[in-house]
């Protein structure tokens, strides 16, 4: 483990924060995000930090203050404003009292911030209260995790050779109990370097920032060594890495039976050439049954992943393992106390030897966690192996926090957006229809594979839409009138997302050339982008619905001109006919399997100035001259020839496309004009 601290980086770090925030918290900034910086000391959220100081209150009187993390911020990217300052007298105080319970706590802690308007300070924050040092660093390091999860002599012995001189205190839940016993700990020998918490984490403290961060990494550094010596030497096996049909295949027979009980997922799938390797042991569903590293990570992967072996029936797999977790969760909810309600039992990381580890979340960010805890759990158990035996923690420790009432809680306020868990693909997703379609279906909360013909144009839809939506978003470059770059987009979609729920054909190209001048090679190509490319890509779909076997939506995006089609426009509205009519044979053919097929008629969507419609720009000219108006006067002419003087937009048709997919209505095979209304084009 390196030591990361930069004089440079600190000094940035100070200009930036001190003037506002001061010296201390600006400093408390800089060593939380180098201990962020490293995965292998804290995940998503997890560790906290805290400072101690005065708080100069409206009044002008100085506050003993503790600035400790607030939940919902990661040390990596922290700021000032992620640690809320608290009253550090009156939390002392509380250490008199003999038991707090966690809704006690929660309250003290929210009535005792100097910012009304401050996030939740971390369920940690007594255990920071009450140790006397002005810095305090906490860690869930993988290395000090592989040493505290042996059986206890071996445990002891490694603790003592990694930790020496540190305290050490037995597992308990996080609240005001541990926070106790770990001062208690403490106070027993001030001249301690740190605390070991028994399968959970560090502590290390110090006045000074900068001692506090680097004996948290000296110690660290210290238990990678002793793990890495005295590992028993194993013979390496060698691993290929899948193929991308294999992952693609795997995914969607996973995700069918994952969705079958209930909920569509978005995959995160790993297979590093350590991971493969692990996964290829002799004891992997031995290693499976063990518990998590840290308690508090049941809530990101439930308390085991599931194996699965290629060729198995998946959906029996899934039902064992929900089984599995019934009787776990009726063995000690009892125990709780108080009524619980039951979370589902379904697997969150499913171990596929020869193919990796397939984590799944109700959201792309959810997976993407439960992924990263995966793989760090995965390799750390492996590495506990190899120095004994990976002993955890007893089940009811796991069901504890699971259950626990704060964690329960967040459960209840947290809001699901309509089309989350959902994964969408939209052809011609660069272009000016397709990319207010694609925005619609994010802010819905769908993960979306924008996937057009032009590279560029795909990265900067997707360059548009990633610092918002992050890896919600994925290009995928593929012309659809070529049949194996359509077969590749969907495995490639499949990969990234998991499967699919939602396809969105949204392509057209145009020529404004009377029947009897066309060249039989340009209508061609019409027909080939049109017609046959639509019939490839819902081909590929049927395809994939089938096999995954939850259901679905189809949107085509239509138009106008298949109800009234204008003169001079034939390969167009030929073509997009057919198109129509395909779709329509599709809601008759994929009923039985719950897929549903309705059609958007668009009428004279012209994009904007960065996204304009390349439709638009071909034919727009043409169309000008025909209507003996100016190409710029377009819009306004479209506009006043509907019936509600309105000009339509991308973002119309994409909330016509989110009403459908969020399967508001019983209906299929049907199509909704989204044109400002035309009664000549009127679907009869
Ligand atoms: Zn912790």
């Amino acid at each position: 483990m390196q030591n990361r601290w930069n004089d440079r980086d600190l000094k940035t770090c100070i200009d930036a924060f001190a003037p506002q925030w001061g010296e201390r918290l600006a400093l408390r900034v800089y060593t939380s995000r180098l201990l962020g910086r490293d995965p292998d000391l804290v995940l998503h959220g997890g560790g906290n930090t805290s400072v101690k100081g005065a708080f100069r209150t409206l009044l002008g009187d100085e506050v003993a203050a503790i600035w400790v993390k607030g939940s919902g911020s990661d040390l990596d990217s922290i700021g000032p404003d992620g640690f809320p300052a608290l009253d550090l007298s009156y939390l002392r105080r509380l250490r008199a009292r003999d038991t707090l319970s966690d809704e006690q706590m929660v309250n003290e802690l929210r009535t005792h911030l100097f910012d009304a308007a401050a996030p939740n300070p971390s369920v940690e924050t007594l255990l920071h209260a009450f140790l006397p040092h002005a810095f305090v660093d906490h860690t869930h390091a993988d290395a000090a995790l592989v040493l505290t999860h042996q059986a206890p002599d071996l445990a002891g012995e490694l603790i003592a050779e990694a930790f020496p001189g540190w305290g050490v205190v037995p597992y308990i839940m996080p609240g005001f109990k541990l926070a106790k016993l770990a001062a208690e700990t403490y106070e027993r020998d001030p001249s301690m370097p740190g605390l070991v918490l028994m399968h959970h984490g560090l502590f290390t403290f110090s006045d000074d920032a900068r001692a506090s961060y680097s004996c948290m990494v000296e110690a660290v550094d210290r238990a990678e060594r002793v793990a890495g010596k005295r590992a028993q030497a194993r013979t390496l096996v060698s691993v290929s890495l899948p193929g991308n049909e294999t992952i693609a295949d795997t995914a969607v027979a996973l995700r069918g039976a994952l969705g079958a009980m209930g909920r569509n997922m978005i995959l995160e799938h790993r297979a590093t050439e350590d991971v493969l390797r692990i996964l290829a042991g002799p004891n992997v569903d031995a290693m499976a049954r063990t518990g998590p590293l840290t308690p508090d990570h049941v809530l990101r992967t439930k308390p085991w992943p599931m194996v699965w072996n290629a060729g198995e029936d998946a959906t029996a797999a899934v039902l064992r393992h929900v089984a599995d977790y019934n009787t776990y969760y009726q063995e000690h909810a009892g125990g709780a106390g108080r009524p619980l309600e039951k979370l589902d039992g379904l697997p969150r990381v499913i171990w596929v030897p020869d193919q990796g580890i397939f984590a799944w979340g109700l959201s792309q960010e959810d997976a993407r966690m439960a992924a990263d805890i995966a793989e760090h759990t995965l390799k750390a158990k492996d590495s506990a192996n190899a120095l004994g035996r990976y002993v955890p923690l007893p089940e009811g420790d796991l069901f504890d926090v699971e259950y626990w009432t704060l964690e329960q809680a967040k459960l209840g306020k947290r809001k699901h957006a309509p089309l989350a868990g959902q994964i969408a693909m939209i052809t011609g997703g660069a272009g000016a229809i397709g990319f207010a379609v694609s925005k619609s279906l994010l802010e819905a909360g769908a993960v979306v594979a924008v996937v057009d013909a032009d590279r560029e144009r795909v990265q900067s839809a997707v360059n548009e839409f990633q610092p918002k939506w992050k890896e919600r978003v994925h290009g995928v470059v593929a012309d659809i009138t070529d049949p194996d770059a359509v077969k590749s987009a969907f495995t490639e979609t499949c990969v990234r997302f998991g499967g699919l729920d939602l396809l969105v054909p949204c392509v057209g190209i145009a020529l404004g050339i009377k029947i009897e001048d066309l060249d039989i090679a340009a209508f061609r190509r019409v027909v080939d982008v049109n017609l046959t490319g639509t019939m490839s890509i819902l081909r590929e779909a049927g395809r994939l619905f089938r096999r995954q076997g939850l259901g679905g939506n189809v949107v085509l995006i239509s138009t106008k001109n298949v109800f009234a089609p204008g003169a001079q426009f034939g390969a167009y509205s030929s073509t997009k006919a057919g198109e129509h009519q395909l779709a329509r044979i599709a809601s008759l053919e994929w009923a039985d399997m719950g897929v549903r097929v309705n059609m958007i008629s668009v009428d004279a969507v012209f994009g904007d100035e960065t996204r304009p419609s390349g439709l638009w720009q071909e034919i727009g000219p043409h169309r000008a001259r025909a209507h003996g108006i100016d190409p710029a006067e377009l819009p306004e002419f479209y506009r006043r020839r509907n019936l509600l003087k309105t000009r339509v937009t991308g973002e119309d048709v994409g909330r016509a496309v989110v009403f459908f997919a969020t399967n508001q209505t019983p209906t299929t095979g049907a199509t909704l004009p989204v044109d400002g209304g035309l009664p000549d084009a009127t679907p009869r």
